[in-house]
């Protein structure tokens, strides 16, 4: 009797699994022909959802059939080919497929001990990340959630290493009354540096800005006196131009005055995969410490970012738990690299990506990006509209005349669905950002997207 049971789930389950693969599979298959942004009324769908938590259960068949109906209907199509907004990147084939896997492993990759797997798959990709980016092979870091928490990490370990030296405990005494730290940075910082710098207790009001150039790059000559406590924040890859921070020139002043360098390469430091565009990132191999995004340029699917320090021990001291965990044995446990204990296997996907890609596949990828970049840039001036920065990697801002026509048209743009830019403001001006970051952008993706928008865009201007 028991045994028909199960049986009987067990049969339910596989056709919920199979029912679950068929409506992904049609989704992806149908991404590249419809709108990239959701309709109105799809958007007004969503109050569906908006019902008492139910007293009863549901038969997951229906419950997937509904997240499915008004669910898939209302997301953004960022994996079709004509997203482009933010520096969002899409999500490679190999990196999905073991995104399903993976659920179905449902690791806790918090310790080696949980999962053996999990734990295995980090150790290589932060040796092939590091590869990848040209960086220390000794470096030690973390599997995170995004840029912003790789950010918030480095510097915590940059904390942690500055008052050491200082004799000061931060994980024991805190922040109050220990030694002063400056904090410089550049004035185009990314927001979440900022973010991350007051998470970690220092205040926004108490930084040094360097000024920075009209692509955003940190002037090497503006740099202020640093100390032996002072954390310098770089980029690699501004988040509106692309641009890159004199990064050797940065981190050799730096070295001299015992300041710990940290890089912001959210997307840009990828960049170093490609021989055509690694002359931009030389230099950066020179800092302390490092956060970047898998879910940008790379096309790992979410959540996915990475933090890498060269002194492992900084990372580790600040991580840590207790005392207990310090003592670990040889092999890298994951969650004293990371804030987050408990946590899925984000290794998993990573891996499959970077092994589906191998080098070849990741420059590739790196250069043919920037050059769909490039076509939207010579589109856009060759009908009389401004870039407004030099198109360095794949990275476009273009100005449709004044702030008030920008913004129409960045709105045209989006009600047309036919692609997704959005708006920003350029050291004063407003502009459209076209950020080329999904592997699935063809030639055609970019042909019929600048068609659209300079049709849109005429048709606001008269
Ligand atoms: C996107 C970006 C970030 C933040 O990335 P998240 O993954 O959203 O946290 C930080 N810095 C730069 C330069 C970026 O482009």
């Amino acid at each position: 009797m028991a045994i028909e049971k199960s049986a009987d789930e067990l049969s339910k389950r596989d056709e919920l699994l199979q029912l679950a693969a068929e409506i992904a599979r049609k989704y992806v298959q149908g991404i590249g022909e419809r709108r990239v942004p959701p309709t109105e009324r799809d958007l007004d769908n969503l109050v569906k959802f908006h019902e008492p938590f139910p007293n009863g259960p549901s038969n997951p068949v229906e419950v997937l059939k509904e997240l499915d109906e008004i669910g898939s209907p209302a997301t953004m199509a960022t994996t079709g080919g004509r997203y482009f907004g933010f520096v969002n990147g899409g999500t490679l084939p190999a990196s999905l497929a073991a995104n399903w896997l993976a659920g179905a492993w449902d690791q806790n990759a918090a310790l080696r001990a949980m999962s053996p797997v999990a734990a295995e798959l980090e150790d290589v990709v932060l040796r092939w990340v590091c590869e990848a980016l040209g960086l220390p092979p000794k470096c030690e870091g973390g599997l995170v959630t995004c840029a912003t928490t790789a950010n918030f990490s480095a510097l915590a370990a940059a904390r942690h290493a500055l008052l050491a030296r200082a004799g000061w405990n931060v994980a024991d005494d805190g922040m109050f009354g220990a030694p002063p730290i400056d904090v410089v940075v550049g004035d185009e910082v990314h927001a979440s540096i900022l973010k991350a710098l007051s998470l970690a207790g220092f205040g926004k009001k108490r930084l040094t800005r360097v000024e920075a150039d009209d692509q955003g790059r940190m002037r090497a000559d503006k740099l202020p006196p640093l100390g032996e406590r002072t954390i310098l924040c770089i980029q690699a890859g501004n988040v509106n131009t692309g641009a890159f921070d004199p990064a050797a020139e940065i981190c050799a002043r730096a070295h001299e005055q015992r300041a710990w360098v940290h890089v912001d390469g959210a997307f840009g430091l990828w960049a170093a995969a490609s021989p055509k565009y690694n002359h931009l990132t030389k230099g950066f191999e020179q800092a302390d410490s490092w956060a970047t995004d898998l879910h940008k340029w790379p096309n790992v699917n979410y959540d996915s970012g990475i933090v890498l320090v060269k002194d492992g021990t900084a990372l580790r001291a600040a991580m840590t738990i207790t005392a207990a965990y310090l003592a670990a044995g040889a092999q890298r446990e994951p969650m004293y690299h990371a804030p987050e204990s408990s946590r899925r296997a984000r290794g998993v996907e990573v891996w499959a990506g970077l092994k589906s890609l191998g080098r070849e596949g990741l420059s590739s990828l790196i250069e043919r990006t920037c050059a769909h970049a490039k076509t939207f840039a010579e589109g856009f001036q060759g009908a009389g509209f401004q870039v407004l920065n030099d198109v360095v990697v794949n990275q476009v801002l273009v100005s449709f005349g004044s702030g008030e026509i920008t913004e129409k048209v960045i709105r045209a743009v989006q009600e047309d669905g036919t692609c997704w830019c959005g708006g920003t403001v350029w050291q004063g001006k407003s502009a459209m950002r076209v950020s080329v970051s999904s592997w699935a952008t063809t030639d055609a993706d970019v042909r019929l997207s600048l068609e659209t928008i300079l049709r849109l865009a005429r048709e606001v201007r008269s």
